[in-house]
């Protein structure tokens, strides 16, 4: 058993949210709480930080690829694109051709 990741406090939801994403891709996993389990009951399940724990040490790898995928997307830089103007290539970070200024997007 290892631990793979420690939520932020009241993140249970995403906790459940990446369980039943590893757990999909075949490997199980539980989600835990130290702080709970000792002081039994007295602290809010919202006020603790949840740890999702997988069963097999050897799914770790891949566990934790499945999480990085889950965790990267909101921040990753999109693909780089082609102006449709001049076609120029253009780094997925810009929004708009720096060789002629046309928008990635025209819009509507
Ligand atoms: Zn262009």
């Amino acid at each position: 058993m290892r631990k793979l990741f420690t939520f932020n406090i009241g993140g249970n939801a995403q906790a459940g949210l990446v369980k039943d994403l590893i757990e999909k891709n075949g490997m199980p996993c539980v989600i835990r709480n130290d702080q709970l389990s000792t002081t039994l009951g007295g602290v809010p399940f919202t006020e603790c930080y949840p740890e999702l724990w997988i069963l097999n040490d050897q799914d770790y790898p891949t566990a934790k690829e499945v999480l990085d995928s889950w965790l990267i997307p909101r921040n990753r830089v999109s693909d780089s694109w082609e102006c449709p103007n001049c076609g120029e290539t253009i780094e997925g970070q810009f929004t708009s051709c720096w060789k002629c200024g046309r928008a990635q997007k025209e819009l509507a």
